[in-house]
């Protein structure tokens, strides 16, 4: 599933074209969604960002990942950020 495809299926609004990764307070809890990094649901009222090849994580979690790489931790995708 692609990025806007998720984004708009989750959020019901649209990514801006120009930017690799987008923030999002969750209003919901995301059903069948988890962060890669801590393996944990989005739970209502968390922050988290979602990069343009469709993943989502928390906010705080891929954080602490960009301070090693500007990647997607799960494909590799490289980041401009
Ligand atoms: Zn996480
Ligand atoms: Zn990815």
């Amino acid at each position: 599933m692609c990025f806007t495809t998720i984004i708009s299926k989750i959020f019901s609004k649209t990514i801006p074209k120009n930017k690799d990764i987008d923030e999002y307070i969750v209003e919901k809890k995301l059903i069948g969604y988890e962060c890669l990094i801590c393996l944990d649901e989005f739970n209502q009222g968390q922050q988290l960002t979602v990069i343009k090849c469709g993943h989502l994580y928390h906010t705080p979690c891929l954080n602490s990942w960009f301070l090693k790489k500007k990647t997607c931790p799960l494909c590799d995708e490289q980041l401009t950020i």
